[in-house]
């Protein structure tokens, strides 16, 4: 795994004014976010908010305007290849793995764009005491897995890519609490190897509750911010978006 230094108090990944559409339809409006090293931020929302959206602009699949730097680096003019290879790795919806593939295949397809044998030999054994479970099943075909396996497999193929900032999309859709809840603390060990995450979800108190700080999106614009446990606590949040 990589990682810039947690010491840094510049942020990892900032974004500002950034609106983004399809078509000429207008999605994102104005949508400012700043992600520190070795945070935890939560982007959450109710249905068709626009998060998946954010994070296809985030990581250059969809055009837009607006400014988006990582690790110092613009990636405005960068194609989602080279948006990649700056660092930002996306985790997709639905874990879309190789499902005939085997678990190990599919943890070493994460690393396709690194040369550095050893240490990707090195990441894979960390992948494996991260995640037990793969390690038993890494001669398995990844489509045979449950949904809370494939999860744990996805997850850990996007981190075999060495990124910077891990950008993992409805992480708990599908998953029973508390498979979703053991995901959650697998993320505050990757964040003691320094990786960062933006966690796209939709159980904001699932994500509210494993994360440092969090952005309310609705109808494509940031709402709410702040630390997470306060936004848990803030009433109105908790009356839109709690059920409380
Ligand atoms: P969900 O949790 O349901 O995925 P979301 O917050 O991720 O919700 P988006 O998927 O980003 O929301 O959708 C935001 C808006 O953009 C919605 O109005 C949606 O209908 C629209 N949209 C999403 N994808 C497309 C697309 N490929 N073409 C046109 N409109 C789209």
């Amino acid at each position: 795994m990589s990682a810039v230094s947690a010491e840094r108090k510049e942020p990892l990944l900032q974004v500002s004014g950034l609106s983004a559409g399809y078509g000429g339809m207008p999605v994102l409006h104005d949508v400012a976010i700043e992600i520190f090293p070795a945070e935890i931020v939560a982007l959450v929302g109710s249905n068709g908010a626009g998060k998946t959206t954010l994070l296809r602009a985030l990581s250059r699949v969809l055009a837009g305007n607006g400014k988006i730097v990582l690790d110092r680096k613009d990636l405005m003019p960068l194609t989602p290849d080279q948006a990649f290879q700056t660092g930002l790795v996306q985790v997709p919806e639905g874990r879309q793995l190789f499902d005939r593939m085997t678990v190990q295949d599919n943890l070493l397809m994460g690393a396709f764009r690194r040369n550095d044998k050893a240490a990707v030999a090195r990441d894979l054994e960390k992948m494996y005491a991260l995640f037990p479970r793969m390690a038993e099943r890494r001669r398995q075909l990844a489509g045979s897995m449950s949904g809370g396996e494939q999860q744990m497999c996805a997850m850990a193929r996007g981190l075999m890519a060495a990124p910077l900032l891990l950008m993992i999309d409805e992480m708990s859709l599908g998953l029973a609490p508390i498979i979703a809840e053991q995901l959650m603390d697998v993320l505050a060990e990757i964040r003691k190897e320094g990786v960062t995450v933006l966690l796209v979800e939709q159980d904001i108190h699932l994500a509210l509750s494993g994360a440092d700080r969090g952005y309310v999106m609705e109808t494509g614009r940031i709402v709410h911010s702040g630390l997470a446990k306060d936004l848990i606590d803030d009433p109105e949040v908790q009356r839109a978006y709690l059920g409380l």
